[in-house]
């Protein structure tokens, strides 16, 4: 494969997560996960953001619009695209909506719904 081009998510709108080692970061990985499934955005792979792949920075550059969902205040998402030059249009932390940080990697439906309730709702306003 063409390690230049990235084939997730071909919408104009896209998402990133920050898919960090905690229950908050794989709520944001779970609820990208989520809006891909639905069609609200294509899931773009982060790493490829963060490790300077030219055609990824590039079609991250190109997106209509892009969403990073950050598990905690760190916001490892939003400064990944910023260091690139990418301005988030919609920027989700999780903690922020009342969700504790914790080292638990179980599965939180309820919080996963959510964030993608939370993005939705960003893109409506
Ligand atoms: S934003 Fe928080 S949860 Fe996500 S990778 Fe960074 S430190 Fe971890």
């Amino acid at each position: 494969m063409d390690e230049k081009k990235c084939m997730c998510g071909s919408s104009d709108v896209r998402v990133v997560a920050c898919s960090g080692a905690s229950n908050v970061g794989q709520i944001a990985n779970q609820a990208a996960i989520q809006l891909a499934n639905e069609k609200v955005a294509g899931f773009f792979c982060l790493a490829g953001v963060g490790g300077h792949i030219k055609g990824m920075v590039k079609s991250a550059k190109e997106a209509g619009l892009m969403i990073a969902i950050d598990g905690c205040p760190v916001q490892c998402a939003a400064k990944t695209l910023q260091h690139a030059e990418i301005e988030p249009a919609v920027q989700i932390i999780v903690t922020e909506l009342g969700i504790e940080k914790s080292p638990d990697f179980a599965p939180d439906e309820k919080a996963c719904t959510r964030v993608v309730e939370k993005v939705k709702e960003e893109l409506a306003a």
